[in-house]
């Protein structure tokens, strides 16, 4: 499944090819079909990300909510004349005179009111990406961590906890914050979760900048190998890159968790 990063730089797509254009929109394959027609020939005002979710607002206060869950996915192609036929189940497709965005298999996509909007931001934790210069969304992070009883592990995966974060990105900032993934939430110290916010900021915006996770700084030049970009994600049995033990691996809520047991102890 996509993590925020991603849907972050699709929010910045859909702004760079489509804002204020005259656009197309339509549901080759049918299922969004009502939607589609509310959109159609509507002007893109802004999309935005909120963790994995994106919402795009278009003139006449009308919102597009889109969730990729586990299988969707966007494509993006520029023509000229005419628009390439759809290929296989498009829900949506949104076409200006240039350039189009074809959109398969999301778990959401529908068209929202503004206050439908702010009730299902309402609900999603703070969003590491979104700009947040008073650190208010970080302490608001802090406090709903701090106020539960449910291993950390746990919280970062909970998008109402902290929104955009997925398996990887889990993993990865508490092996890099020293932190075991069992410990509740309310046990940790506010600095270890200053530390888990500060860098899910500084990583997340480098997954939006090159369209991959990387969370070795040290290998921030070009585009490393996948088995070069983590300290312990997918890397259980292999020496850690800290302390040489073995990573390790478990399944906590049915998702694989991959940790450090001397690093993160
Ligand atoms: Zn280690």
């Amino acid at each position: 499944m996509p993590e925020g990063h991603s849907v972050h730089r699709h929010a910045r797509k859909l702004n760079e090819l489509f804002a204020d254009k005259n656009l197309k929109i339509s549901s080759p394959q049918g299922r969004f079909a009502g939607g589609a027609e509310v959109l159609n020939h509507r002007k893109l005002i802004k999309a935005k990300a909120h963790g994995k979710q994106l919402f795009a607002e278009f003139e006449g206060k009308a919102f597009l909510r889109v969730h990729l869950g586990i299988y969707g996915k966007w494509g993006f192609r520029s023509y000229s004349e005419t628009p390439p036929e759809p290929v296989g189940q498009v829900r949506l497709r949104i076409a200006s005179e240039t350039d189009l965005a074809d959109l398969r298999g999301p778990t959401a996509c529908e068209v929202l009111t503004s206050v439908e909007v702010r009730k299902i931001t309402s609900r999603l934790g703070p969003d590491p990406l979104q700009p947040d210069p008073k650190k208010l969304k970080k302490q608001d992070f802090i406090n709903r961590v701090s106020k539960s009883q449910v291993s950390v592990g746990q919280l970062l995966m909970n998008q109402e906890i902290i929104a955009g974060i997925g398996n990887v990105y889990r993993a990865e900032l508490l092996f890099r914050a020293g932190q075991s993934p069992f410990t509740p939430g309310r046990d940790v110290s506010s600095e270890v979760l200053e530390t888990i916010w500060d860098h899910a900021q500084r990583l997340m915006k480098i997954g939006v900048k090159k369209g991959i996770m990387l969370t070795r700084e040290d290998k921030l030049r070009g585009r490393p190998k996948v088995a070069d970009r983590y300290y312990v994600y997918k890397r259980q049995g292999l020496s850690c890159r800290e302390c040489g033990g073995m990573v390790s691996i478990a399944l906590m809520q049915a998702r694989k968790l991959y940790w450090c047991p001397a690093c993160q102890a």
